[in-house]
This record gives C-alpha cells, structure tokens and sequence, in this order.
C-alpha cells in the first residue's frame, strides 16, 4: 500500500459533494508525517485552513499546538486531520452527507498510517469512533479496538468559547503520555475495552 502523503493528491481532487467544492479554496487533506504514531482528528477545516490547505492553523490550532508542546510534542511529529477535509461555507456544521463522502478518505488514511493513538477532538470525530457517547461524560476516556487506541478529548475550539474547558482539556491531553506507555502491555484481541487505568 502506498503512504499516507501520497493519498494527499487524490483528496485533493475529490468533487463528492457540489457545494464544498464551490466554496473551498483549498482541500485540507491533512498534515504531519506518515509514520506518526498519534492521529489527531477534528472537525473541517475554517477561514485559515482553507486559505492555507493546511488542518489547525487558526486559534485553535495555536491551543492545539500549546497543548502538544505541554506533552512535549511538536505537530511535525504528530498526524492531523479532520473528519471532513473541505471547509463548510461559513464554517456551518459538516452535513450527514459530507461527512459520509469524506468518510473513505478518512479510512484509508488511519489504513494507510496505522497509528498507535488516535485523538477525537470534538463531537464530529468522537460520534464516528464512540458512537452513542456524549463528549461531557466520556472525555479523557481512552478505549482500545483492534491495536488502536481511541481517546477522546473536547475540541480546542470549546476553550476558545467557554474558558472553563480550558483546564479540563489540558489535563486530558495530559494523560497521553500514559497511554502510550501503556499501549505495550495491551493484548490485541477484538473486544472494545476500556483501559484499566482510565
Ligand atoms: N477546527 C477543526 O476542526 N479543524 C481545523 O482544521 C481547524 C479548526
């Protein structure tokens, strides 16, 4: 199979859905290097991101990337993407559709990466790997299927809002380091479990 960046092409081209590829100026397939063990996934990209043709470079991308740092990450070291790769005209929600026509892309990406940890940022990507969940009660959760670990986190977006997140998604993000060290010592069966010691 190829590599992930060589995928990058393909999205780039996709016409699935008429109006995100009226309004966008760029497609955002994603960024970070293809043998990154953490996939961060969130929403579709803004104003920045599509201007730009790269995932979490406004506001939240700032928190986003202060959060990495306080775990001491750099995004160059880490995968990011979003559950939709084109930005919604006015930045309204992703609709049903859009994300099921992204959906494929953003398959064969986690296919094509393979990560050890992949990081819900938001309702859009949690509802695709936690379905039925609500983000208030499963956040800092972390939830092992088939070799990959899910964590689930709020958006960065939300801190930006409601300054009372703001601690909570910094001590979520602070139990990452753990996770991964944990990720060895988890026996790769097919049963969804939580991890013991969250
Ligand atoms: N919000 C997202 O969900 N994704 C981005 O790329 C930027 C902001």
């Amino acid at each position: 199979m190829s590599t992930l960046s060589e995928l990058a092409p393909d999205i780039s081209a996709c016409q699935k859905c008429p109006a995100l590829v009226t309004c966008r100026t760029r497609v955002v397939p994603g960024s970070g290097p293809d043998d990154a063990e953490i996939m961060f996934i969130g929403e579709a990209p803004g104003f920045n991101e599509d201007q730009q043709g790269l995932p979490f470079v406004g506001a939240a991308g700032s928190f986003l990337e202060e959060l990495l740092a306080s775990i001491q990450l750099k995004r160059t070291q880490v995968y990011i993407t979003n559950v939709i790769k084109c930005r919604p005209p006015q930045n309204r929600d992703p609709l049903p559709t859009e994300i099921n026509n992204c959906n494929p892309w953003l398959e064969d990406q986690i296919k094509r990466l393979r990560p050890r940890l992949i990081v819900t940022l938001g309702r859009y990507s949690m509802a695709k790997f936690f379905p039925g969940k609500t983000i208030g009660k499963i956040h800092g959760t972390a939830q092992e299927r088939d070799g990959i670990i899910y964590f689930a986190m709020y958006h960065p977006a939300a801190a930006l809002h409601q300054q009372s997140l703001r601690q909570t998604i910094i001590e979520d993000m602070g139990r990452i380091p753990a996770i991964l060290a944990q990720t060895g010592r988890i026996p790769e069966d097919t049963q969804p479990h939580q991890l013991s010691m969250f």
